[in-house]
């Protein structure tokens, strides 16, 4: 809480921390005032039918910087939804594109409903009513703004929208208007699980760093690191999936009917199965049941990953947490105020805009798709295949030594898709690590959220520098 007793807005908390960030670099006010700006705003009603009548639906959609196109972020269907919200995660994808190197302006779009209270016959026309008014303004296309799924939306919702989008701009490329499409609307293999699977290899390559580790008095490496996850949805349930694949324990989870907990661990796999036969994930067999769910951010663990909304580390819990990193999945769920004391207790930050890039990472290799037309690893899976396989043959005559049938084939294996995804996902989440380690480093910035949007502000500038914008 600042001094005048308002509470900080989730738009003015992301500010702030640009502010204290760009103090770190050496661009003028003016320029950093462009950066910092929403580019495009745009709010709109439209009415659905509904068995008792209409109701009015309020939405946005929020272009926040046009220093690269198409700008990109995803939708989200929530009551909570508001402008300032809305502005504060299209500012995060900005500065998130500009961490892991992909070349689009940050964007986001939000629907004010409950999706649970809606039939999927609504849902889907007010999907495409939505997607409708965003044509009709401009704010949707392959070149100019792609949408994806966030908070209360999915694969499911994306397809409506290319649908509609299509029907309006029958065009060649029309598939990139969006992105975390099924795989049979021009999706990619590999999307739904890119933003956990992203978190997964940005906690692991922060817990490989033995210096780092000894600080917060760990051992380097994920086994056994206990971890608890807030948030069984698209990011946290996938986050959580391949941390316990990569060796850590999963102590806690937490949902939004409660949270449970087991210092022994928690089979993630049985808690889904519970879940979907009970509805519930308390009363799981030998886990403690935890009513109130944001105690569960206060579980004894090693690892917390909050993976649900923003704002729910807070200058009221934060003095309370035990965890030694915050693995932040969702956007801004760490109040400046919070990371304040996080950060005097000697707690390691991953910051969003940094750990849960791994959608918009994948998003973009779908676009890529999508405008080339082609698979990924579809014209050179069976040459690798067949090289690989005369190099083999070639060795065993030479050597006489003969590999089985199973090593063979995993060495001759010619990349999937999802194998180039994957790949390139790890690829991104490791060298972004070390270039905002190595920034923090260099410039002597407190902690990696500033120094990831120091580093995000720099790149941004100096787009905006080669344009002959601000000479
Ligand atoms: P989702 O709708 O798939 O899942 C969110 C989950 O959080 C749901 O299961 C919901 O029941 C649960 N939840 C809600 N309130 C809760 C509470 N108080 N305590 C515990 N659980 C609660 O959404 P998602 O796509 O996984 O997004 C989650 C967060 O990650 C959001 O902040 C979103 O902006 C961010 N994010 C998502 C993506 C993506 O690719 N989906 C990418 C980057 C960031």
């Amino acid at each position: 809480m600042p001094a005048n007793g308002h509470p900080v807005s989730f738009f003015e908390n992301v500010n702030i921390n640009f502010d204290k960030a760009s103090r770190y670099t050496e661009h003028p006010k003016g320029l950093l005032d462009q950066i910092k700006v929403c580019n495009s705003v745009y709010q709109f009603q439209f009415p659905i039918q509904t068995d008792d009548g209409y109701e009015v639906i309020s939405a946005w959609r929020v272009e926040h910087s046009h220093h690269k196109l198409p700008t990109k972020g995803g939708i989200r269907y929530s009551e909570d939804v508001n402008e300032d919200e809305v502005k504060a995660l299209a500012a995060l994808m900005t500065y998130k594109c500009a961490v892991v190197d992909v070349p689009f302006g940050g964007a986001k779009g939000g629907i004010k409903i409950n999706p649970k209270r809606y039939s999927v016959p609504q849902l889907q026309r007010i999907t495409r009513r939505y997607t409708a008014e965003l044509i009709k303004k401009n704010f949707i296309g392959p070149g100019i703004d792609v949408p994806a799924p966030d908070y209360g939306t999915s694969e499911r919702e994306m397809a409506w929208i290319v649908d509609t989008y299509m029907a309006f701009n029958p065009s060649i490329d029309a598939q990139g208007c969006v992105t975390g499409k099924p795989v049979s609307q021009g999706g990619i293999r590999g999307r739904r699980e890119a933003t956990g699977r992203g978190v997964f290899f940005g906690i692991r390559e922060a817990c490989s760093i033995a210096e780092d580790m000894k600080k917060l008095g760990l051992t380097p490496g994920l086994e056994g690191k206990r971890v608890v996850v807030q948030g069984l949805g698209n990011v946290g349930y996938h986050a959580a999936k391949f941390l316990q694949e990569g060796g850590c324990v999963i102590v806690g989870l937490a949902e939004y009917e409660g949270a449970i907990y087991n210092a022994k661990g928690l089979d993630l796999e049985e808690v889904m199965k519970h879940r979907r036969e009970t509805r519930s994930i308390l009363n799981f067999p030998g886990a403690m049941n935890i009513p109130n769910t944001s105690d569960a951010l206060e579980l004894d663990c090693d690892i917390l990953v909050p993976a649900a909304l923003e704002s729910v580390i807070t200058g009221a819990n934060a003095p309370k947490i035990k965890a030694k990193i915050i693995g932040e999945g969702a956007n801004g769920p760490t109040t400046v105020e919070a990371e304040e004391i996080l950060l005097k207790n000697g707690v390691l930050v991953l910051p969003d805009m940094y750990l849960n890039a791994g959608g918009v990472t994948v998003s973009y290799f779908e676009w890529l798709k999508n405008l080339q037309h082609v698979r990924m690893g579809r014209m050179a899976k069976r040459f690798t295949e067949t090289s690989y396989d005369q190099l083999i043959s070639t060795f065993e005559k030479k050597t006489g030594v003969h590999l089985s049938a199973d090593e063979r084939k995993r060495l001759v294996h010619g990349p999937d898709e999802v194998d180039l995804v994957n790949s390139g996902l790890e690829d991104t989440m490791i060298v972004a690590y070390n270039e905002i380690r190595e920034f923090k480093h260099r410039v002597g910035c407190p902690d990696l959220r500033t120094a990831a949007f120091a580093s995000a502000i720099d790149k941004i500038a100096r787009s905006y520098l080669e344009l002959g914008i601000f000479p």
